[in-house]
């Protein structure tokens, strides 16, 4: 999607409280065709991935202590690289113009001839209780709602804001608002009971997300204890007693369970996105990644004759993916398969053909090679000897040699290749590494024999003794053959899928650690 005309324009976008469900379809479309993103701190990495590989990225908030970029050299950037005719799309957490300082960017750059155009979003102010179970407004309970800056100077002994008004509003949204949270408290105190209901919620609508409520009397010493930290809001207000019926998203079957998942960057989302959609936290550990084999000359030369074969046998999506790499690099498409029968391990594989416009002729019940051949005897595959049944397996270099070894014992004449390898990751580890060190992890998920190996190299002897030896962490496994490597690594193994695939593992995930 591209928006016409949009040269030397800055869009002052919001990107939403986190949950990147939430932002716009206007700020989608913006993030995905701009050539430059100038973001804070707040937005999420998941919108930031959205945008164009091309496109120039520019960080500008406060990270890790450091103070963020100043006010002046964002200013200067927008206008800048407005002259240069880029589009420009300066990406800001919530909307723009809710404590984002929007409206100054805005006239420093119309002051200066560029040309700005607004996108609102949703704001922390509403999405964050929402997701907390707290409706800001209801005509039981408040009519009106305030959304304040917490952010004053403490050593400022006057308050800019006008306290006794704050408390006859209703339902009172602080921004920014945690390290003030006392003198919040107390100014309040001096105008409401004490009794007032207030909650915090910290990381609202991510998976990160923690709340926890009170009263005006007791909230600091409660977000003390619960350590709860910056990014919050703070609501005050009667709206709090819904809590316990709206919480729709804490109350979501996985909220608040951590679980590693070690497959590969490209293969990872998808297991982490059904985490996430139960509300875990998944965190991502990529311990593989998908390269072409070293020489590509035997998988070329069988790609090129890939109607000769009668059954052309894939066993992982990365297979299919390769497959159809080199048929475009041949300038060729599906035609290619001709009368070839096509054979997937599971659903995955079967489905990653299909989107590439090919229907498998045959998925085995479980998700193993053993299976795999199962079926092709049950379907009279080797009922004819001559001419033998001739076999493609376009496969992983690390692949178990039980496939080729049946079908030939059952008088297949088997091809096979490499197409592709599997090399050991060493990047974008960093969170799940450190959450394994803090013993903040529930699970961790082992979808092949590659990521369990990996795994325990990547973290090495000491690293992995100390991460297993916390009692709640529990080690998974999607099927038999992962299983076995495990015990061979001496990981521990606290289950093993019923159904050798993505749901299977996801069903085995619930069933542990929903006690
Ligand atoms: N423009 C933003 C607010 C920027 S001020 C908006 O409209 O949401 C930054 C403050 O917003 C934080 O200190 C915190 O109080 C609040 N905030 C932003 N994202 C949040 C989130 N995901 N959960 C809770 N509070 C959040």
């Amino acid at each position: 999607m591209s928006i016409p005309d949009t040269a030397g324009t800055v869009y002052l976008v919001g990107a939403g409280p986190g949950d990147p469900g939430l932002l716009t379809v206007k700020a989608r479309e913006l993030v995905e065709c701009c050539d430059l993103l100038v973001y804070d701190a707040l937005v999420s990495p998941a919108i930031m991935a959205m945008a164009n590989p091309k496109a120039e990225r520019i960080f500008v908030g406060k990270r890790g202590g450091e103070s963020s970029a100043k006010q002046d050299d964002i200013n200067s950037v927008l206008a800048d690289r407005a002259r240069e005719g880029k589009t420009i799309v300066r990406l800001k957490g919530g909307d723009p113009y809710l404590f984002g300082r929007g409206a100054e960017e805005a006239l420093f750059l119309l002051d200066r001839g560029v040309r700005v155009e607004v996108v609102p979003g949703v704001t922390a102010g509403i999405a964050a209780p929402a997701y907390a179970g707290i409706p800001v407004t209801h005509r039981e309970h408040a009519s009106a709602v305030a959304f304040v800056t917490g952010h004053e100077d403490p050593d400022k002994p006057e308050s800019a804001l006008d306290w006794a008004a704050l408390s006859k509003v209703g339902t009172l949204c602080f921004y920014m608002g945690v390290k003030n949270l006392g003198r919040i408290a107390g100014e309040l105190s001096k105008h409401l009971p004490r009794t007032t209901p207030v909650a915090l919620v910290q990381w609202g609508t991510t998976p990160k997300q923690r709340s926890v409520a009170g009263t005006l009397a007791d909230i600091e010493q409660k977000v003390a204890d619960a350590g709860i930290q910056a990014p919050a809001l703070t609501v005050v207000g009667n709206v709090i007693a819904l809590r316990e019926r709206l919480n729709f998203f804490e109350q979501r079957p996985l909220f608040g369970k951590r679980v590693v998942v070690t497959r590969s960057r490209a293969q990872a989302s998808d297991l982490a996105e059904h985490l996430e959609a139960l509300g875990a936290q998944a965190l991502r550990f990529p311990t593989i990644r998908i390269a072409p084999p070293e020489d590509t000359r035997s998988f070329s030369a069988a790609v090129g004759k890939l109607a000769n074969f009668g059954w052309v046998v894939l066993t992982s999506v990365n297979g299919v993916d390769a497959l159809f790499e080199e048929l475009d690099r041949q300038n060729r498409d599906a035609r290619a398969f001709g009368a070839a029968k096509v054979a997937a391990i599971g659903p995955a594989t079967r489905d990653r053909l299909a989107a590439r416009g090919i229907k498998a002729d045959l998925v085995p019940p479980q998700y193993v090679a053993e299976s795999i051949v199962a079926s092709l005897k049950d379907a009279g595959v080797f009922a004819k000897k001559d001419p033998a049944p001739r076999f493609l397996l376009a496969r992983a270099d690390i692949a178990r040699s039980a496939l080729p070894e049946q079908l030939r014992e059952l008088g297949a004449d088997v091809t096979e290749t490499i197409a592709y390898t599997t090399v050991l990751e060493t990047e974008g580890q960093d969170e799940a590494l450190a959450a394994l060190a803090a013993g903040e992890v529930d699970a961790v998920t082992f979808t092949s024999s590659s990521t369990a190996r990996n795994f325990a190299e990547i973290l090495g002897k000491e690293r992995l003794a100390k991460a297993l030896a916390l009692p709640r962490l529990k080690c998974l496994s999607i099927g038999p053959i992962t299983s076995a490597t495990m015990r061979e690594l001496k990981l521990p193994l606290h289950g093993e899928a019923a159904e050798h695939d993505i749901p299977g593992l996801v069903a085995l995930l619930r069933k542990t650690l929903e006690a």
